[in-house]
């Protein structure tokens, strides 16, 4: 085997391999090395050169032979149960003693010849394409991790279609995976400011390889957000297509860091605090516009000279740093002016920073303000976080009277106590609520407790010192002393809630007092209002003076004040009006015997400048449960009402309210008004009732009767109006009117028809007051030219008793004028016969509730008897009133009674249909 050619021919021999075949396998390497194997003796033949292959270059031929049988194992295996001709390969892997790797690939067929059958193939050397795959493999590997762990986001885009992102870049625009991204276009991530320099980027790069210059572009984000990235594109393919990876970095914080510097460098420059900094040994190496400013020298006439000769003191910014790197201190301008400066010293590299702030005009202000705390009225007074007084001016001790130590104290030691009551409890310290939360308290009027004993009172309100800190909250507290203007507020408010007269509390004060019993719902829920209104009391201020008037008034108001609970409320609302508000009488039980409690209590005599007075009082009730709707103004509007219809009733006595009561005051003040309007516009009228002389049968005279005619109620009797009208001077407007329509009338008839008759006109009690009286009916008579003597003026038994005195006064200067007068509604009065016939009298009127008792009983007769008997007695004539039948007429005429007049003749009618009659 000398040639190669015959050493393969001669492995081939025996073999079915044609030349062709051997060539085919042999040139399909590059160093390749024939061998044989035989399957029926196991032999084994090889070229030279096989040893290289196997790591064994030099080997000896056992070791050779044993390490290709080794490897050629697998082949020979297979091999031997397939067919003929088949083709086999086999890759091995053999270390050379020096340690170097080789890869031997084995490439075989079978053979079946006379030589006998067997396997022929060749060995070839691939350590080198296989180192060259593995380094391929390895860095595609590499590759693949940097790009997943990229800090930098990186894309690949082909015609416009994102084919790769890694993770970083699925975080940048904020997607859950790189499959939300990938197949989408990359114009989705890319803000559209950023688009058209991105479209001029990549149209830039022409060539495989080629990358654009790092740029700024701005990002999309899922979730609408942007952020900003610095870009670079490369041109690169994908599946054999032209495509762009694009790398981006986040430059957020760069920028960020960017800004930051700008704008220290900024602050530096326009800062008003003087930066300087120094080298260790404090020589000046930069000196900022605003030190400049502050110390008045240029930075170029600083730099380079040691700072403490620049800021004319003493300045080691080492001790400085090591005392805690700030001092206050007091530095020197180029103009020699002092500097109040606080001073901050870093260290920086081999030097220091120093922050020298110019607190001279706050240091002024400082004093300006100690200055002025100081000279304040207000006391002032700062408390720490904790409560305790940090400081306090002069004014505060002046005020609260303390010359002991304040600082370190706390508020609660001068004894605060409230407005109200000093058993109501009160906050120790009124500033603790602002400390606590922050909230200012604003004229809080408090009472301070002096060391001396003495109390003073104080507006103070509190403020924090810090409201954006966090509680709590260090607090100056301001105060001014109250004491001398709440004492004339008091006074001022005193007599506004109390009556001079009589110290008792004022209408004001009943009202308030009321108002707050109703609103608060107390234990009993009920407030009674006692209405008291002295009987008579005007005769008393007018025959005996209003001096001795007021003394009744005291004395009244004294024994109401100790004659009630001290829960009630006593007060006087005017004039001889009183009121007691009380808790206490729950039902109408308790407040009627509260009533006649009072009652009992002002009956008592009174002596007053040797004068023994009696007074009684009309009390009127009304009871309010809580939550009574009407208002204070209302209940005591409502008690007196009440008291109202208790003196209707007669002198005192009391009434308690009800709505009946009210609804009664109500249509008496709809009268009242509406009278006053429909006086002078001609609703009211007179009629006349015939009086029948009862032994003739004829009509000796008329009584007139007045008529209203309301628009809306229709009729109105006098019975109800005329004691309204009594009670202002409607009733002298009625009078007049009665009286000229009246004896007009009876004029005309006379003239007219010639009748002579007698007119009898009622006169009201009120009207019998009236001075002007006799001169008014005089004139009547005079302009109607109507004789005295056939005009006969009514007056009620009740009007004569008021003031009998006074009634016989006025009665005799009527009669003098040549009327006569005549007693009405005879028998309701309960008077004394005696007086009543001492009165200058003409005529008697039994009233009708006797001639009606004349029906059904004895008893009525014997009354009306015994009154005619003694009317007759004393000249009297005697009219029944109210005969209604023939059987009282029959009755009266068998007991003498002179005169009747009823329906039973004739109701009073009309002036023309009566005297119409007549004719
Ligand atoms: P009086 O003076 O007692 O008048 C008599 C009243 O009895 C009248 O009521 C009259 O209509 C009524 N009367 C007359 N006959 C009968 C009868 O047979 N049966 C019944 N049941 N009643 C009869 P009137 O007109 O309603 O007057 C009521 C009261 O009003 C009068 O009582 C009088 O006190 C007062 N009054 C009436 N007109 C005037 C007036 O012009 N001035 C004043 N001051 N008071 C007047
Ligand atoms: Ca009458
Ligand atoms: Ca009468």
């Amino acid at each position: 085997m000398e040639r190669n050619d015959d050493g393969l021919y001669s492995l081939a021999v025996g073999t079915r391999l044609s030349r062709e075949h051997i060539v085919e396998l042999t040139l399909s390497s590059e160093s390749t090395v024939m061998w044989r194997y035989d399957f029926t003796n196991g032999a084994i033949r090889w070229l030279p050169g096989i040893g290289d292959l196997l790591g064994l270059p030099g080997g000896l031929e056992d070791e050779v032979s044993t390490k290709l049988r080794t490897a050629l194992e697998p082949l020979t295996t297979s091999a031997r149960t397939s067919g003929v001709w088949q083709k086999f390969e086999l890759e091995q892997q053999f270390t050379e003693p020096v340690g170097r790797t080789r890869w031997t690939q084995f490439r075989a067929r079978t053979f079946d010849g006379e030589s006998g059958n067997g396997l022929i193939g060749v060995a070839t050397d691939i350590t080198e394409r296989h180192e060259n795959h593995q380094a391929l493999t390895d860095l595609a590997e590499r590759y693949r991790l940097l790009v997943d762990y990229s800090p930098d986001a990186i894309v690949v885009h082909a015609s416009g279609v994102v084919t790769y992102a890694n993770p970083t870049a699925v975080a940048f625009v904020g997607e859950r995976s790189s499959t939300d991204i990938v197949g989408r276009p990359i114009t989705d991530f890319v803000h559209p400011d950023s688009i058209p320099e991105m479209r001029h980027r990549i149209r830039s790069l022409g060539a495989q390889g080629a990358a654009s210059e790092a740029a700024e572009a701005i990002l999309k984000r899922r979730d609408g957000s942007t952020m900003v990235v610095e870009s670079v594109s490369v041109r690169t393919t994908w599946n054999g297509s032209p495509a762009f990876q694009v790398i981006m970095r986040d430059v957020t914080a760069k920028k960020a860091i960017e800004a930051a510097l700008r704008y220290q460098a900024a602050l530096v420059e326009h800062v008003s605090d003087a930066i300087v900094a120094t080298t260790d040994t404090g020589v000046v190496v930069t000196w900022n516009p605003a030190a400049e400013i502050v110390y008045g020298h240029p930075a170029l006439a600083a730099i380079g000279r040691p700072v403490s000769e620049v800021v004319g003191a003493t300045l080691d910014p080492k001790a400085i740093q090591k005392a805690g790197g700030v001092v206050q201190d007091i530095h020197q301008r180029s103009d020699g002016s002092a500097l109040a400066v606080r001073v901050s010293v870093a260290e920086m590299g081999t030097g220091y920073v120093l922050v020298c702030a110019d607190e001279t005009a706050q240091r002024r202000a400082e004093l300006h303000f100690a200055t002025v705390v100081t000279s304040l009225e207000e006391g002032v007074i700062v408390l720490g976080r904790g409560g305790l007084i940090e400081s306090a001016n002069p004014a505060a001790r002046r005020i609260l009277d303390i010359t002991a130590e304040l600082t370190g104290s706390s508020l609660s030691r001068l004894h605060f106590t409230g407005e109200k009551d000093a058993q109501e409890p009160q906050p120790d310290d009124p500033s603790a609520e602002t400390r606590m939360t922050g909230i200012p308290q604003n004229g809080q009027v408090l009472r301070a407790h002096r060391p001396g004993g003495n109390e003073v009172w104080l507006s103070l309100s509190c403020r924090s010192l810090d409201s954006a800190a966090a509680a709590p909250h260090p607090v100056v507290v301001s105060f001014t002393d109250i004491t001398e203007r709440r004492s004339a507020a008091n006074r001022l408010i005193y007599a506004a809630t109390h009556d001079g007269l009589t110290g008792l509390a004022s209408r004001t004060l009943i009202v308030d007092r009321l108002t707050s019993a109703v609103e608060s719902d107390h234990r009993a829920g009920m407030t009674s209002v006692l209405f008291i209104d002295l009987d008579k009391f005007k005769v008393i201020n007018d025959s005996l003076g209003h001096a001795i008037g007021d003394s009744v008034l005291r004395v009244v108001g004294e024994r109401l004040r100790h004659g009630v609970r001290r829960s009630d409320v006593v007060g006087r609302l005017g004039g001889d009006e009183f009121a007691v508000v009380s808790l206490d009488a729950t039902d109408s039980c308790s407040v009627r015997s509260l009533a006649e409690h009072i009652q009992a209590l002002l009956s008592q005599p009174i002596f007053v400048e040797g004068k023994h007075l009696r007074v009684s009082v009309s009390i009127g009730i009304v009871m309010a449960a809580s939550g009574d709707p009407r208002s204070a103004e209302d209940l005591l509007r409502d008690a007196d009402v009440a008291m109202y219809q208790a003196k209707t009733r007669g002198p005192g006595r009391y009434e308690l309210f009800d709505v009946a009561l009210r609804e009664r005051a109500q249509r008496r003040l709809q009268l009242e008004q509406d009278l006053r309007s429909g006086l002078p516009s001609g609703e009211l009228s007179m009629v006349y009732q015939p009086i029948i002389d009862i032994s003739s049968g004829h009509m000796s005279g008329v009584e007139a009767l007045i008529r209203w005619t309301h628009p809306r109620f229709g009729a109105i009797s006098p019975d109800e109006f005329i004691p309204i009208a009594e009670e202002s001077e409607l009733i002298d407007l009625i009078g007049a009117f009665t009286m000229e329509t009246t004896t007009r009338e009876m004029a005309k008839r006379r003239t007219e028809q010639g009748l002579d008759i007698e007119l009898a006109v009622n006169l009201s009690a009120r009207q019998l007051d009236d001075p002007e009286l006799v001169t008014a009916v005089g004139n009547a008579l005079r302009t109607t030219g109507l004789q005295p003597g056939k005009l006969c003026l009514e007056v009620t038994e009740t009007a004569l008793m008021r003031d009998p005195t006074a009634a016989a006064a006025k009665l005799n200067a009527l009669r003098e004028v040549g009327i006569r007068l005549a007693i009405d509604d005879f028998g309701t009065g309960y008077s004394s016969l005696a007086k009543l016939l001492q009165l200058p009298l003409d005529i008697l009127k039994i009233d009708q509730s006797f001639v009606s008792a004349l029906d059904n009983s004895k008893d009525g007769e014997i009354i009306v008897t015994s009154i005619i008997a003694m009317a007759h007695a004393v000249g009297l004539i005697v009219i029944a009133e109210g005969v209604e039948n023939s059987s009282q007429l029959a009755v009266l005429r068998r007991l003498k009674c002179d005169q009747a007049q009823g329906f039973y003749f004739s109701r009073p009618i009309a002036p023309e249909a009566l005297f119409r009659l007549v004719l």
